[in-house]
């Protein structure tokens, strides 16, 4: 059994920004931050809207200071992967998938979100063949090819832009006029001649040949005709889902949409455990909010330990 102050379950920027505040604090700080350290935001390109940063960051690199950031300041991030939050007062005792056990005066749930799938037929069997939901992960393997972005969000739009820089011609596919990127974006993939809109299509089937994927055949939402599209990849960007289901049992209270409800101090249902970042967000889903939010929920988290202490 491991013992600690507190413990934040995340490494993205709402698990940082909390442990810079609860280890400034002299508080003994554990971040248990899963196989994917750092989360969605090392799956963005360009980082334009995060204030200090005068050029463009890359996600991976903005994360990369946050967590030597942390070190420096006394934290303990490890790979773990939470499974269990049990106690229904402080302390609390955590579980991890490797077996290990924590107990930890207070919690901090910045577990964030991960990509949603369409659920369509050949999604699963070509995941990694061709389907993804990572443009910056995967797009470098799809040089000289033609691909298919599903999706009409920010991040839909940033990936088939950079895709752009790989691949021969991107179709972007969106199921109907409107779309939730902003202008700016938007007007860049109009204006990119490698950008082919597809509006407004959804996608029907995701079709291969020898494991990999060879085409997707698309539906006009209007008139329900079928366009088969010869493409390599298809990259799905729909939106996330919160990662909140190992709270199932746990006393802290989940939306209907599975976000952690908290108040405006980022407390949760149980006195002691708080939440901050995309986990517990269902609107705004941007890093700095994250951040401000992770900040929020450790001023919070610092005053409980140290009252209890
Ligand atoms: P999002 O804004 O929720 O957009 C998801 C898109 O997927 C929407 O256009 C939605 O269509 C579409 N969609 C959802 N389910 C679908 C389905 N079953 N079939 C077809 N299309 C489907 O998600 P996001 O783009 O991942 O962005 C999440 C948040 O992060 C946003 O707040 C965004 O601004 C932010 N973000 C910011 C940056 C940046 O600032 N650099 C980069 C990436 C993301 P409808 O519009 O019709 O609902």
């Amino acid at each position: 059994m491991i013992k600690t102050d507190v413990l934040i379950i995340g490494a993205g920027p709402a698990a940082c920004a909390a442990a810079v505040y609860t280890l400034r604090a002299g508080l003994k700080t554990t971040m248990l931050g899963g196989a994917n350290l750092g989360g969605q935001l090392l799956q963005t390109n360009d980082i334009e809207n995060y204030p200090g940063f005068i050029d463009p960051i890359s996600g991976f690199e903005i994360m990369d200071k946050m967590h030597k950031q942390c070190k420096r300041l006394g934290a303990e991030i490890l790979g773990e992967t939470v499974i269990k939050i049990e106690g229904a007062e402080s302390p609390f005792r955590i579980s991890a998938e490797s077996g290990e056990q924590y107990e930890a005066l207070s919690v901090i749930i910045a577990t964030g979100a991960a990509a949603r799938w369409l659920g369509v037929k050949g999604e699963g069997e070509y995941k990694g063949k061709g389907v993804s939901a990572c443009a910056t992960c995967d797009g470098f393997f799809f040089k000289g090819k033609e691909v298919a972005v599903i999706g009409g969000g920010n991040t839909a739009f940033e990936d088939a832009l950079f895709l752009t820089n790989f691949c021969s011609k991107v179709y972007l596919v969106h199921r109907r006029d409107g779309f939730r990127a902003d202008k700016l974006t938007v007007e860049k993939a109009k204006s990119n001649p490698k950008i082919e809109m597809l509006i407004p299509y959804v996608a029907e089937e995701i079709k291969g040949e020898n494991g990999m994927v060879t085409c997707a055949v698309f539906k006009n939402v209007k008139d329900g005709s079928l366009k088969e599209i010869k493409v390599s990849g298809v990259f799905i960007a729909v939106g996330s889902i919160p990662q909140t289901g190992f709270l199932k049992d746990s006393g802290v209270n989940l939306s209907d949409g599975g976000y952690v409800k908290t108040d405006e101090k980022m407390s949760t249902s149980v006195k002691g455990i708080f939440a901050a970042g995309d986990c517990a967000d269902e609107f705004y889903k941007q890093a700095i909010v994250a951040a401000g939010s992770g900040a929020k929920a450790a001023i919070e988290a610092i005053s409980f330990v140290n009252l209890i202490k």
